[in-house]
């Protein structure tokens, strides 16, 4: 179908960014990457090395030892996903406790920490053929992709998503306490100085409060059918 394309989908936490990439980049044979997954392995790993906590942020020494952090990718034979292996150890799991999603913003606001992975992720759209999610895709990642989508929903719908994943998995948090981590990093994402989440002035908004998921499918296939044609 066409020729290959770059997809970069960026937007607000918890709105399916996901979901949606991972169908797309299968129905169109596709490399789906996760950008997220790659900041949470690297706060994953500021936390073992004791680095972050409630109290205190050494971002000196996690820049210090960001030589240290390998992160590539691993289809799961079970499930056909791709997830996150951090220096030799498949942490897909880990990096989605909301203790990560508590620290992952401070970790991704560091330039360094960015310059590192951005490479990293221009480095696998080479070849195009890529569905990218993360908050800085269509701007600073792939300014030049193809499609770039915007995806929100109100912090309601969103928490609501988010806090049903983790009850699922069997993870104890309240809802309130996923609403607020979910405003917080939006507000943190947002407002960093380095490639701070915003809208691309070419991507196409989807706003998925009222649509189902397979309303929200029928909408973005449609785009996707037009660009890779
Ligand atoms: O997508 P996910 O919610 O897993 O991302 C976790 C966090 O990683 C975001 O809240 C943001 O702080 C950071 N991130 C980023 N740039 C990306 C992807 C994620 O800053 N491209």
């Amino acid at each position: 179908m066409g020729n290959k394309i770059i997809i970069a989908i960026d937007g607000h936490s918890s709105t399916g960014k996901s979901t949606v990439a991972r169908r797309l980049a299968k129905e169109l044979g596709y490399v789906y990457v996760d950008t997220g997954a790659m900041y949470r392995s690297v706060t994953l790993y500021a936390m073992q090395k004791d680095l972050i906590d409630k109290e205190h942020f050494d971002s000196h020494t996690l820049i210090q030892v960001l030589s240290e952090i390998q992160i590539r990718f691993e289809i799961n034979k079970d499930s056909g996903r791709n997830e996150v292996v951090l220096n030799g150890k498949n942490v897909e799991r880990e990096i989605r406790s909301l203790e990560v999603s508590s620290f992952v913003s401070q970790v991704a606001a560091i330039s360094e920490v960015r310059t590192k992975l951005v490479e990293q992720q221009q480095e696998m759209g080479e070849e195009k053929g890529i569905v990218m999610d993360g908050r800085d895709i269509g701007t600073v990642v792939f300014p030049k992709a193809e499609l770039k989508l915007f995806m929100t929903a109100t912090a309601k719908d969103r928490a609501e998503r988010r806090y049903k994943e983790l009850v699922d998995r069997g993870d104890k948090v309240t809802y309130e306490e996923v609403l607020k981590n979910v405003v917080d990093r939006d507000h943190i994402d947002s407002t960093r100085k380095d490639s701070p989440l915003k809208k691309a002035e070419d991507a196409i908004v989807i706003d998925n409060s009222n649509l189902t998921l397979e309303g929200q499918f029928e909408k973005i296939f449609e785009i996707v059918n037009n660009a890779v044609k």
